[in-house]
């Protein structure tokens, strides 16, 4: 998987691609869809939600420029394979999902392979994780119609934000914030699920 579909598509970071070539993808995926886990694809995970492509996974990890120190917020636990790729590269993560039988799930899997800088929420997202707030890096793994305030608030001067945004038409979103102002740059056109909004 790591050879055939993410080096040679040119992701160099070599903490990223040792962490994937060591996490299994499978045991975050459900039975019927386990002899895809190493394809390069997304996969359907329940209750209408999928993982990401492995690509993407990569992709999204390596453009955060994460140096092994940081503390990261991950909107989106879904499988949790994104949080345990993160777990691998940084000193902490914080992952908040909405759908609680998922969360759950993923901290079931999680606890069996012993990660133990991974902390979960059940919440919604859009407003982030206040109590551990300021983040170095957010990664965004479901997609709003514009950047959630909240996220923006809790992201340290000099942290970087990866964020999928739009409706039918999506773009994967590097922020940079700055002292004043947040550095916006576009990156990728993707799809990604919805990030549900509860208010
Ligand atoms: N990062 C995941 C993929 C997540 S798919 C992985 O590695 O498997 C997107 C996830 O975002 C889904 O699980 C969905 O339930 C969740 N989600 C959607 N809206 C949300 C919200 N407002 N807050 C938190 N999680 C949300």
């Amino acid at each position: 998987m790591v050879d055939s579909q993410i080096e040679t598509r040119g992701v160099k970071e070599q903490r990223i691609l040792a962490a994937m070539r060591k996490v299994p993808r499978h045991v975050f995926v459900p039975e019927n869809v386990k002899r895809y886990a190493y394809q390069d694809e997304p996969l359907i995970i329940g209750e209408g939600q999928t993982i990401s492509q492995p690509y993407i996974v990569a992709y999204m990890s390596e453009a955060l420029q994460l140096k092994g120190h940081e503390r990261v917020l991950e909107v989106g636990t879904g499988s949790g394979y994104q949080a345990v790729i993160l777990a691998e590269i940084v000193k902490e993560v914080f992952t908040v999902e909405l759908v609680e039988s998922l969360s759950v799930r993923a901290q079931e899997v999680i606890k069996e392979l012993g990660y133990q800088n991974i902390h979960f929420k059940v919440g919604d997202g859009t407003f982030g994780w206040e109590a551990h707030a300021p983040y170095d890096a957010i990664m965004v793994t479901a997609a709003p119609a514009k950047v959630p305030k909240s996220l923006q608030e809790q992201l340290k001067i000099g942290g970087k934000m990866m964020i999928p945004v739009g409706a039918a038409f999506q773009e994967l979103v590097l922020l940079t914030r700055e002292k004043k102002k947040f550095k916006r740059k576009k990156l990728l056109p993707v799809r990604f699920v919805p990030l549900i909004s509860t208010h």
